[in-house]
């Protein structure tokens, strides 16, 4: 018995070996991964994964790997938190945020890379690459060169510094491309036709979006074995999105939950957001974007691979695809820093400001158990809130300059960094 059963075209069904492939002969369709639920229902347990490792890997049973995963790495099992401060401030009575921007390389990439490298390896490759929009270069370049591959990361020229930083430093080929990411990953769709690498998000997406799952296993366990009732997810290429959904429902295929009706709903920036446009103009199927204009770079795909599957668990979950400007994106990143005490990229802001959106629409219920992902860290975009944030005085090191300081607070009405959250 094996817990997959191989690869399965989503158009079509047919079924495929699950080797290094990622389209249907047949209809072009992608190709996902086939997990045997009886047989998985019969070999997992709450208490077997309470009891696994602090990390994804505790969900093993239910992921597309045999066994040469990474122990040392810790990815995944990060904190669920509870936002009560956040919520008085929008208006949700029950709010949670999921803080994924304290994985290894500071996004919640870590998790499907940690599958794809795992993968590749037992597929025999011995090149690991990927086409980034940011995230996934610092994910990829960490995992590959720790796992002794050689390792290639395309990314769009014009992403944040830090985020160049941050994939630069583990020492993989960092190929910046002139270009949008639409562009550079048609190039590298390319360059995997004609070079044996395991392109995570190519040739291994069908493993690599596996790992997005976690969130929502995670998200199900750290709440008491519970599923929420409605979640706000960010959407690039509508991989996380939708792999959130199928986690949640696989939590009931394999027993550990007896149902669940997670409402799943999405967020976009205005400045790239084809999957919301196509959900307000009821749409089934969107239309790509051809330059993308948002600082939300991490979610600037204007042609995403799964934005009609996207629309389609909108629909299906009772959620809701909405974007927000860059202006609210910015506010989003500060409520949240302010309130919860943790500091995200524009993706995250883009995620708390749709959420406040959704709240005030009354989309969301007040009362509804409702979780955002925070999936990347603020340290990486800093250039967000360039201009938006400040110290909020400077002074001499004397007792006298400090309390003229205090003084012209005073007289300026509290003008510093005036907090504008009341909480209830
Ligand atoms: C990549 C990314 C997303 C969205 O990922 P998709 O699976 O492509 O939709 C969300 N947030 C951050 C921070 C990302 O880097
Ligand atoms: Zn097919």
């Amino acid at each position: 018995m094996n817990k997959v059963l191989g690869l399965k075209c989503k158009e079509c069904g047919e079924a495929y070996e699950a080797g290094g492939s990622h389209v249907c002969d047949l209809c072009f369709g992608p190709l996902e991964v086939a997990l045997d639920y009886d047989y998985i229902k019969s070999i997992i347990s709450r208490e077997k994964i309470e009891g696994g490792p602090i990390s994804l890997w505790r969900y093993v049973d239910l992921l597309p790997v045999d066994s040469g995963w990474d122990p040392n790495v810790r990815v995944g099992f990060t904190p669920l938190q509870h936002a009560p401060r956040l919520g008085a401030a929008i208006g949700l009575k029950n709010l949670y945020v999921k803080n994924d921007s304290v994985n290894p390389t500071y996004s919640f990439k870590d998790r499907p890379v940690a599958i794809a490298v795992t993968k590749a390896r037992e597929l025999g490759y011995t090149v690991f690459a990927c086409a980034s929009t940011g995230n996934l270069a610092s994910a990829v370049a960490a995992a590959g060169m720790k796992a002794g591959l050689e390792t290639y990361v395309f990314l769009p020229a014009d992403v944040e510094a830090g985020k160049i930083t941050n994939a630069a430093v583990y020492g993989a080929n960092l190929i910046a491309v002139n270009g949008t990411y639409d562009q550079l990953n048609r190039l590298c769709s390319e360059i995997s036709d004609e070079e044996d690498w395991a392109f995570c998000n190519i040739n291994v997406r069908p493993y690599y979006a596996e790992g997005s799952k976690t969130l929502a296993y995670e998200t199900v366990e750290q709440l008491g074995w519970l599923a929420p009732d409605h979640v706000v997810v960010p959407i690039a290429s509508g991989a996380l999105y939708t792999k959130i959904a199928q986690g949640f429902r696989e939590m009931v295929d394999v027993g550990l939950i007896s149902n669940q009706s997670v409402r799943i709903s999405g967020a976009q920036a205005e400045g790239c957001g084809p999957v919301a446009a196509a959900f307000a103009a009821g749409e089934q199927s969107f239309e790509p974007v051809r330059q993308p204009d948002t600082i939300a770079k991490s979610l600037a795909i204007g042609n995403p691979a799964d934005g009609n599957y996207s629309l389609a668990v909108a629909r299906q979950t009772n959620g809701v695809i909405e974007s927000v400007t860059d202006a609210e994106t910015v506010e989003g990143i500060k409520l949240l820093a302010r309130t919860e005490g943790i500091f995200t990229e524009a993706a995250g802001g883009v995620t708390i400001a749709t959420l406040r959106k959704l709240a005030q629409s009354g989309d969301i219920g007040v009362d509804e158990l409702t979780v955002a992902y925070v999936t990347g860290n603020g340290l990486k975009t800093q250039e967000a809130v360039d201009g938006h944030v400040s110290v909020s005085v400077t002074i001499d090191p004397t007792m006298g300059s400090f309390e003229d300081a205090m003084d012209s607070r005073q007289q300026a009405d509290m003008v510093w960094s005036a907090p504008q959250v009341t909480t209830g």
